[in-house]
């Protein structure tokens, strides 16, 4: 049959990117799908920088799919030939026992990361331009980096490409359905594709569109991202020497999160909020505006502890976040498309971990079993039995 691929991969955000290098590296013939181009601004994926981080304070359940993701983002760096890993330390900090710290002491032992535990009276020596009260304390992870967004993603797809993967950009698929061969994909502009296996990475728009079955389980939410100019003279404390990526807990739960510009593309010191300033909105909403209450809050909190930047942001944006019940990811075999395998909800934390889920779909595609355990990650943890 003209049109039969060994893999096809839709959506190509993060998650479809490094499936699509991965499957391009165990199978013959793989084709990826993307509805929007090359680049865009819509689902998770876009922006500059992403934190990678080994000390989970959210569980040591991502251990093993951490140090696999760790392993194939160096083949990565090596194999592109360029720079995409920003080796800057992380430094986690908190309450004692908030879930920042106390979480993230507790994975670093567990898993036999390198680390230092921090008062705060020796915070500033690892994050000289913070100013923070007495009482906090940190844990310093000095193998934390920060990946280049744009770069990583376009570097996988150019990887796929040059194993001999094939890319459609600027068409989506609209149906699928369960075929003799596999799986029978029909596409906007009308295409027809066949394919023994599929993966599905269409993140925020997965349930909409294919898998009906995750709808109760997840929910797309839009939330905004900051970027910080320093004040004049104060370069150096935000250079990437002097500025590892950071978290940090608040007493009231919140949780902020900061990077260093890695780039001339990048303007500032980028700053979020982890867990507030989210609003349910479906993935097609494309109204990017940011609420003026928002920006009030993340200036003050600048203020307050950044005092060496210029508290309002020069530059702000909108990205989703696909949120699960538990914040975790939803991973695995559809049960209604026999031969299609999904990733997505990486809600809000799912970057680090793209290559380790792309080579484990992938894996799953061609019959392989994956390199680490995807139990901790099924759907099945949902359903009441
Ligand atoms: C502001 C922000 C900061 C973050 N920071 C971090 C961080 O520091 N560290 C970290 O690990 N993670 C971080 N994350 C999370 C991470 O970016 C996401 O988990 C990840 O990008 C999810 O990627 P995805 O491929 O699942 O989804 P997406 O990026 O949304 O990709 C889905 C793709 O599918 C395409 N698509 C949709 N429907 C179709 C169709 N029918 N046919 C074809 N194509 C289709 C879309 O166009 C899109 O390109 C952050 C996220 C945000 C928003």
């Amino acid at each position: 049959m003209k049109d039969l691929h060994d893999v096809l991969v839709i959506g190509l955000g993060v998650m479809g990117a490094a499936a699509l290098w991965r499957a391009s590296q165990k199978s013959a013939c793989v084709l990826g799908i993307e509805a929007a181009g090359p680049t865009h601004n819509y689902g998770s994926s876009h922006g500059a920088s992403r934190i990678f981080r080994r000390a989970y304070w959210e569980g040591e359940k991502y251990l093993p799919a951490l140090i696999h993701a760790d392993l194939l983002w160096n083949e990565l760096e090596q194999s592109i030939g360029r720079q995409i890993l920003f080796r800057t330390g992380g430094i986690f900090i908190g309450p004692r026992s908030s879930s920042v710290v106390a979480g993230s002491i507790k994975a670093a032992i567990q898993g036999n990361i390198d680390h230092k535990i921090l008062s705060s009276s020796n915070i500033r020596t690892y994050l000289p331009a913070i100013h923070l009260q007495d009482g906090v304390h940190a844990l310093y992870e000095p193998g934390a980096y920060v990946i280049s967004a744009y770069d990583s993603r376009l570097g996988m797809l150019n990887e796929a490409v040059q194993c001999g993967a094939s890319i459609q950009f600027g068409d989506s698929v609209i149906n699928l359905e369960n075929h003799k061969l596999g799986i029978q994909a029909t596409t906007k502009c009308g295409f027809i594709h066949y394919a023994k296996s599929a993966i599905i990475t269409t993140g925020p728009w997965i349930a909409e569109k294919f898998m009906p079955e995750l709808k109760q389980y997840i929910q797309p939410r839009q939330v905004p991202i900051y970027w910080f100019n320093q004040k004049i003279k104060s370069e150096e404390y935000f250079s990437k020497k002097n500025f590892p990526v950071f978290l940090y807990e608040r007493d009231d739960g919140g949780i902020l999160y900061g990077v260093p510009s890695i780039g001339s593309t990048e303007p500032g010191v980028k700053i979020g909020f982890h867990n507030r300033q989210q609003d349910v909105v479906s993935p097609d909403w494309k109204n990017f505006s940011i609420q003026q209450k928002y920006i009030t809050e993340i200036s003050e909190t600048v203020k307050s502890l950044f005092p060496q930047l210029d508290h309002s942001p020069i530059k702000a944006k909108s990205c989703f976040y696909t949120m699960s019940l538990d914040e975790s990811f939803l991973i695995g075999q559809s049960k209604i498309l026999k031969a299609a395998y999904f990733a997505s909800a990486c809600s809000g934390h799912g970057y680090k971990f793209a290559p380790a889920i792309g080579d484990a779909l992938a894996d799953m595609a061609v019959s392989q079993k994956p390199s680490f355990s995807l139990s901790a990650f099924s759907v099945d943890r949902f359903i009441k039995t």
